[in-house]
């Protein structure tokens, strides 16, 4: 992609620090980013080990795709610097992972902030759905905690426009078996129908405190699973009135499945009514 003066950064104005872990292209370091204005901003810089044209083009592609956009529940892009070694430079969560969140802080946690993350990455969502954009890969490990009462929803590595095509079909290997609707599974057919799906099973790890989903399945047989009608069972945690938005998302059929803005919706309005459930 071109890189416009708005999202290409120079790398004098980055200072790199520590590494937080290792990405798919190569390791991403915290750091911090001085604005032309001279503002600081703590910073995540993702690097790419790989220096060929096609890798780096792929590497790119992720942030070409976020530079676009802007929600408060969406990682943040403060620009790439295109010339090698080629970074993506975002803005830095400190709190990490939800998914390693929920299980230090499992004992913290309370249901209704639990709820709050889920109505947080179902705003980030719709929002995607509003712009045409499929995510292809919604489970905790791709959701960062902001703070104790914001996450965002990051890792576009997957995502695609479906401007022209009604849907996406995928070519790449790589795929979240256990996350995945039917016909994702099956056909390779990846829709906002089939990001509902994938979000149900990230509200499951959310109250399930980030336990792996059909952990007691092979990938080969999750298919069979779902085709029998079997589904992911309620978490301790989980409210019925939840529980029960979750079997709906898993409806067999897409288009048996609520949309995102609906869902907003019902997860707002079921807050209330189990609040008071715990209250007797
Ligand atoms: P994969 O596709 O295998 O998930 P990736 O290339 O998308 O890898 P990430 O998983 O996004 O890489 O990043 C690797 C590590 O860096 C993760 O442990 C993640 O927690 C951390 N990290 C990435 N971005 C940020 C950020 N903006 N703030 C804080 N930590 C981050």
């Amino acid at each position: 992609g071109e890189w416009d003066d708005k999202h290409r950064i120079s790398r004098d104005d980055v200072v790199v620090g520590r590494i937080l872990g290792e990405g798919f292209f190569g390791e991403v370091h915290d750091g911090v980013y001085k604005s032309p204005t001279g503002e600081r901003t703590r910073v995540a810089v993702k690097t790419c080990k790989d220096s060929s044209a096609e890798v780096k083009e792929k590497f790119l592609s992720e942030a070409d795709l976020m530079k676009n956009l802007d929600h408060p529940h969406i990682v943040r892009l403060i620009g790439v610097i295109d010339v090698d070694p080629v970074w993506i430079v975002m803005e830095l969560y400190e709190h990490g992972e939800l998914g390693h969140y929920l299980v230090e802080e499992q004992y913290c946690l309370s249901r209704a902030t639990l709820i709050l993350y889920c109505v947080q990455i179902c705003k980030a969502l719709a929002y995607l759905e509003g712009l045409n954009m499929v995510h292809r890969d919604i489970a905790v490990r791709n959701v960062l905690v902001a703070s104790p009462e914001c996450v965002k929803l990051g890792d576009f590595g997957l995502s695609r426009y479906i401007d022209e095509q009604e849907y996406y079909k995928a070519s790449v290997s790589r795929l979240p078996i256990k996350w995945m609707a039917p016909e994702s599974i099956n056909f390779r057919r990846f829709t906002t129908a089939s990001d509902v799906w994938m979000f149900g099973v990230c509200v499951w790890e959310i109250f399930s405190m980030a336990q792996q989903p059909f952990s007691w399945l092979e990938n080969g047989q999750v298919i069979i699973h779902l085709e029998t009608g079997s589904r992911l069972p309620k978490p301790q945690f989980c409210p019925p009135t939840i529980y029960s938005l979750l079997t709906r998302c898993w409806a067999y059929e897409p288009q048996g499945r609520p949309g995102f803005s609906q869902l907003v919706c019902s997860l707002r309005d079921n807050r209330p009514a189990w609040e008071k459930e715990r209250a007797h």
